[in-house]
């Protein structure tokens, strides 16, 4: 079954924990725009220094740079068995950038997942948030019990800089200005479905292979 999915959901909702497993269960390529930001950081390129401002403090970065990345990923993307998007569209004009280059290569959304998730359980997951720089994988403190490394390939584990309090604030912020209208705006295109984000990574997934059953059908 081939699987075209947007993950929605504010900071800390776990769109990137769900896409890895959804990533498993249906092999389809997961693409996150806060992890390609991430790299080009992390390799000095000229995208990371033109994004590094903002991400760091929380801010989006600008719909332009955006979209010139996804418009990039999207020719490759289109061949895979389907695609996961995480943490795009985060903006309406990203939405209809993204409708326009899609329908370009023929091809649609089969649905827009919103995860909700309260206020004060985003902020305790993100707070507790660590990352392996490695490998990716991502770990909430809570669930470590051999200390903050990365019980895949030991390396000390590391939190994001935007995770710091000031950011996670903005980060939240932004969402309710910027990325909530598009809610709306999936809603009214008949592809959103909304699923409690809360509980363990493997409850909400049962959720959400649930909720999909009925447009996988
Ligand atoms: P989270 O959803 O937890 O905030 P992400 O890794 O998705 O984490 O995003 C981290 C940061 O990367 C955002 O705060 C923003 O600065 C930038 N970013 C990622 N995706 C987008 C996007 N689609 N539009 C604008 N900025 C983005």
């Amino acid at each position: 079954m081939v699987i075209r999915l947007v993950l929605f959901g504010a900071p800390g909702a776990g769109k990137g924990t769900q896409a890895a497993l959804l990533k498993e269960h249906f092999g389809a390529l997961h693409i996150s725009t806060g992890d390609l930001f991430r790299r080009a950081m992390k390799e000095k390129s000229t995208l990371g220094d033109q994004v590094r401002s903002y991400m760091d403090l929380g801010f989006l970065v600008p719909d332009e740079i955006v979209m010139n990345l996804v418009r990039k990923e999207l020719v490759d993307v289109v061949k895979e068995n389907g695609f996961l998007f995480d943490g795009f569209p985060r903006t309406i004009p990203q939405a209809e950038n993204f409708e326009q280059a899609l329908s370009e290569m023929h091809h649609s959304l089969t649905a827009v997942v919103s995860l909700e998730v309260e206020q004060d359980l985003l902020v305790r997951r993100i707070s507790g948030r660590r990352v392996c720089p490695k490998c990716s994988a991502l770990y909430h403190v809570d669930s470590l019990s051999h200390g903050e490394v990365c019980p895949t390939d030991q390396s000390p584990l590391e939190q994001r800089k935007d995770d710091a309090e000031e950011a996670v604030k903005t980060r939240l912020k932004t969402f309710a200005l910027q990325t909530l209208p598009l809610k709306e705006y999936y809603r009214e295109k008949k592809l959103l479905l909304q699923i409690d984000g809360s509980g363990t990574p493997a409850a909400v997934f049962a959720r959400l292979l649930s909720v999909l059953q009925p447009v996988l059908d």
